[in-house]
């Protein structure tokens, strides 16, 4: 097998990309795969207005590019593949990937990110693509004219019931709560939309259509009254769940499945391995403590070689 790699990180979202440009520009040899979704999460995303230095906001994707081309600069190895295998029960590390490479690694940044979560009903995934997705983004164009409904209540789903709020007739909100999560800025907007109409306390029980969804039934949990919504589509925003069932069981988690690391600091219960971004971080998740957990790992990385070198 060929050298080893100093610093080899799976997964390309904000974490990610940050730890490759601080690892490649300190002279380490660094190897990022960029796992099934290039860019993670923030691909998604429409306009990010809140992070730092893009005054007049950028879209995800734009953003993402902007953080691949800066790690690209330094020379950061990008591989096109998805990371299937690591053997943590040697040193240096066998990381094994989808394209069929097997690369030894000195040390791992994890920074997998989060994914969507469902709600569990049985048509859900039979109907993932006609009327139900996870991505307004991706799919609301698809329902121009039309009358959709989001479930969840938190940022996402705020985010997602105004973009779509700009090109559909009618967003229904379902909140299984008398008040969302989202902050305080995104409610006032979702409030100011004449056609979002905002269903509190309510649950989705059902999502009706053989083909394509054609709605949902949807259940009022203070008076159990169920009433038939007619929608298009279904846009599911409920939380994410951490990327990390690759590392089970070495690598240390939470009940959720968040990577434990040491506080103060992205190390993880294994030497030589550290975590960053989302897959680490169930609290604040915004791209920019991701990038600020990608920065930390670079950095302990790089300590830790020092550290073994010597
Ligand atoms: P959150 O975990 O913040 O919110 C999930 C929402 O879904 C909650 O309202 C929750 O209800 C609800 N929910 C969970 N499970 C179900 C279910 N089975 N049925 C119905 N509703 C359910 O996730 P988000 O993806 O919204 O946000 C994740 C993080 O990303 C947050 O920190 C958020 O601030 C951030 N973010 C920031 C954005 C921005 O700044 N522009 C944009 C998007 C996300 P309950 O409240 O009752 O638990």
């Amino acid at each position: 097998m060929a050298e080893p790699i100093s610093v080899v990180i799976i997964g390309s979202g904000p974490a990610g990309y940050t730890a490759a440009i601080y690892a490649a520009r300190a002279g380490l040899r660094t190897q990022l795969y960029e796992g099934i979704q290039p860019g993670g999460q923030l691909t998604y995303t429409s306009t990010v207005e809140n992070y730092p230095g893009y005054a007049q906001g950028v879209s995800g994707p734009q953003m993402m590019l902007d953080f691949r081309q800066q790690a690209e600069r330094f020379g950061t190895h990008i591989c096109a593949a998805n990371v299937t295998e690591v053997d943590f029960s040697v040193y240096p590390f066998v990381v094994k990937a989808d394209s069929q490479d097997e690369v030894l690694a000195k040390t791992l940044i994890i920074a997998t990110g989060a994914s969507a979560k469902w709600l569990g009903l049985p048509a859900e995934q039979r109907l993932q693509g006609r009327g139900i997705s996870s991505c307004a983004i991706c799919d609301g164009f698809l329902f121009k004219d039309q009358d959709v409904a989001v479930v969840g209540g938190g940022d996402t789903a705020a985010e997602e019931a105004i973009y779509l709020a700009n090109m559909c007739t009618r967003v229904h909100v379902f909140v299984r709560r008398g008040q969302m999560r989202a902050s305080a800025i995104m409610q006032q907007r979702v409030m100011q939309k004449p056609n979002i109409q905002m269903h509190w306390h309510t649950e989705v029980v059902d999502i009706q259509g053989k083909e394509e969804v054609e709605g949902v039934q949807v259940i009022d949990r203070l008076t159990q009254v169920q009433t038939y919504i007619p929608i298009q589509c279904l846009f599911v925003a409920v939380g994410h769940q951490p990327n990390t069932s690759l590392f089970s069981p070495h690598i240390d988690q939470d009940a959720q499945g968040y990577i434990r690391t040491v506080p103060g600091s992205t190390q993880t219960n294994q030497k030589g391995v550290f975590a960053a971004g989302d897959v680490q971080d169930p609290i604040y998740r915004q791209a920019v403590t991701a990038a600020g957990t990608g920065c930390m790992a670079a950095l302990e990385a790089e300590r830790f070689l020092a550290a073994t070198a010597g």
